[in-house]
């Protein structure tokens, strides 16, 4: 069978030695003769895909001793529930950055479990470009940003210290270039995009803290006991825990700057392919806010888009439509793609301009 090529904004594609190595451990997982999806999830070579996960990330983050890594299952939007719930207190409010539609949701979430206040925001011009950084009103109890923006194109690249707790969604960022992981209090990420399939989010939380989450919750929800349990709350999911862990040693392996090399290499391609081109539109044309994991552009007429999305699937390459939200265009370009893939798709893109 011949793989697609595939641009999908998550879940994403994976990179084929990951997927061999995980295919393999389906049949057999390290000669326990179980399959990975039978493995009992507190027995000790699950214990040790946590640990060897944990470590790696911390490696990989630089974080030291003063931060604590857990595997919590429910995604993304699971964590946008949980934050407010261990970390909001009564009367206090918690400062959103808004960048567009996961910021809000992640907003919508918060307001099940106290107040919220949009500290910053690029509403006015459709999120095509980043806010300005606020300054941070008293009262304020953390702040949330979305450190990439999956749905628009835009991602933060410098991002400020913050004078209260800084909590970061890098769902479709995490580990794509080298930066400094200590200016967050909490980051978080759905494991589906960078860093495996669905199903499960690395959440890396600084001990300070963790120290302020004292309201009474239940354990399923509270970062707390999943530190206290190394993750293992529940049936722990323990086939994406292992799908992550392949990747944090694919990641590993290849070393971040590599990857960052790479990511920078494949997002100029592909930008400066949208910016010569007269029939299709970049939606951020600010080049300091361009997100390298999300490309989004549009065509000319609804007519062109139409053809080159049918180019596009007949040449076997997939998840290129933009969200349903935005419509147009979104090339994915996370750390699996490789180079190839959009050089395959730049020259997909100039021979049809050339041919039109
Ligand atoms: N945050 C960001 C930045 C995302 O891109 C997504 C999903 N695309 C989510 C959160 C939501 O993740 P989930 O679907 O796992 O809830």
């Amino acid at each position: 069978m011949i793989r697609k090529i595939n641009f999908g904004a998550g879940p994403a594609t994976l990179p084929e030695e990951v997927l061999k190595e995980y295919a393999a451990a389906c049949l057999n997982y390290n000669n326990t003769g179980l399959s990975i999806l039978e493995l009992p999830h507190r027995g000790a070579d699950f214990v040790d895909i946590i640990n060897e996960s944990t470590n790696l990330v911390k490696k990989l983050c630089g974080l030291g001793d003063d931060y604590e890594v857990v595997w919590i299952q429910g995604g993304g939007r699971m964590q946008f529930g949980m934050i407010p719930l261990n970390f909001l207190p009564p009367k206090q409010t918690a400062g959103f950055i808004d960048t567009g539609h996961w910021s809000q949701e992640a907003a919508e979430y918060t307001k099940f479990y106290g107040k919220h206040e949009v500290l910053a925001s690029s509403a006015s011009n459709h999120y095509r470009t980043l806010p300005n950084w606020p300054d941070i009103p008293a009262g304020i109890a953390y702040v949330h940003i979305t450190t990439n923006n999956t749905i628009y194109g835009t991602q933060w690249d410098n991002i400020p210290e913050c004078s209260v707790p800084l909590i970061a969604d890098m769902s479709s960022d995490i580990l794509s270039a080298e930066q400094d992981y200590t200016k967050f209090d909490l980051f978080y990420a759905a494991a589906q995009k960078n860093l495996g399939t669905p199903g499960v989010s690395l959440v890396a939380i600084k001990k300070s803290l963790l120290a302020k989450a004292n309201k009474p919750i239940p354990p399923f929800f509270s970062f707390s006991s999943y530190v206290k349990k190394n993750s293992l709350v529940n049936t722990a999911n323990v086939s994406a825990v292992y799908a992550s862990l392949l990747m944090l040693r694919w990641i590993d392996k290849k070393g971040i700057a590599a990857i960052e090399q790479e990511n920078n290499a494949k997002a100029a391609l592909l930008y400066s392919a949208i910016d010569k081109s007269s029939i299709f539109n970049a939606v951020v044309t600010r080049q300091a806010h361009r997100s390298k994991m999300n490309v989004c552009f549009t065509a000319v007429t609804k007519e062109i888009e139409q053809l080159f999305n049918d180019l596009c699937k007949d040449n076997n390459i997939t998840g290129i439509a933009g969200h349903r939200y935005t419509g147009g265009f979104r090339v994915s370009l996370y750390n699996a793609v490789p180079i190839a893939h959009v050089q395959t798709l730049v020259a997909l893109m100039e021979g049809f301009e050339a041919n039109l």
